[in-house]
């Protein structure tokens, strides 16, 4: 009897990525952590100094490349006859203004870049390659992965409807964790190398069907490396965790992506 019942709930706990076509964790529905997220983000840019993009060359540069890559992503999904997997997202792109080196992106398309981390990004390609990478993340429900198996261990695989009434401080804090929203480092949850690699791989074709140049990457992330021989970890390096081999890794995927270049 057990191994009946057992069945149904391991294939429930499991969902397709559209993506990449693989099975991956998933106890809870995408759709339910966008409502969760666009809940979160309004909550974070009201407690933030937003930069507004009439106002700052800056922010006027984030909200073009966030535009442009949500284009990027909507044409291949849609070149793919997956649009119906976007359905939900509804972008949005702010700068804010927090020295934290840092930049993320919630389910649903919910991207917020920080100030501190455009010294680094240097110019608009390279932060093409940030907001790319993020987007990847997100479309590739790492976020999910990890709020799933967040919820697993802490609050015992419950539904997250369930989770939010019954516990909505601890889950709305595994949701920041899971998704590097957070505030303090240490707390916020590293990406595998394997989902870093991931992302690396579809952000660079997004830049590149917005008429970026994704070979960029690879002084970004040269850059990114530099800061972290300072004293302090840069939040982005804490949540992305990079090593030498990353660029190399790169670099093998640079031909692809040129392929979608127009
Ligand atoms: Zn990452």
């Amino acid at each position: 009897m057990l191994y009946l019942t057992a069945i149904p709930l391991l294939l429930m706990g499991c969902s397709t990525n559209t993506l990449t076509g693989k099975s991956q964790l998933s106890l809870v529905s995408e759709t339910e952590l966008q409502t969760l997220s666009a809940g979160q983000y309004k909550e974070f840019i009201k407690a933030h100094a937003v930069i507004t993009p009439s106002k700052d060359a800056s922010a006027l540069m984030v909200q073009r490349v966030g535009v442009k890559i949500a284009a990027a992503v909507e044409k291949y999904y849609s070149d793919k006859n997956n649009k119906s997997a976007l359905s939900g997202f509804a972008w949005e792109y702010n700068l804010v203004l927090d020295s934290a080196i840092n930049a993320w992106c919630m389910p649903g398309g919910k991207i917020v870049v920080y100030t501190g981390i455009l010294p680094y990004a240097k110019n608009e390609n390279a932060l093409a390659i940030v907001i790319g990478h993020e987007v990847s993340h997100a479309l590739l429900q790492h976020g999910n992965q990890r709020m799933s198996e967040s919820m697993i261990q802490q609050l015992g695989g419950v539904a997250l409807s369930t989770a939010l009434s019954k516990k909505p401080a601890e889950t709305q804090d595994l949701f920041m964790k899971a998704y590097g929203v957070g505030s303090e480092i240490g707390i916020m949850l590293p990406f595998s190398r394997k989902q870093e690699l991931e992302a690396d791989r579809f952000g660079l074709i997004w830049a590149a069907i917005a008429g970026y140049d994704p070979n960029e990457a690879i002084a970004f992330w040269g850059r990114m490396q530099q800061s972290s021989s300072g004293q302090k970890t840069p939040e982005f390096l804490s949540t992305h965790p990079s090593d030498e081999t990353r660029i190399e890794k790169i670099k093998t995927y640079l031909p692809e992506a040129m392929s979608y270049k127009k």
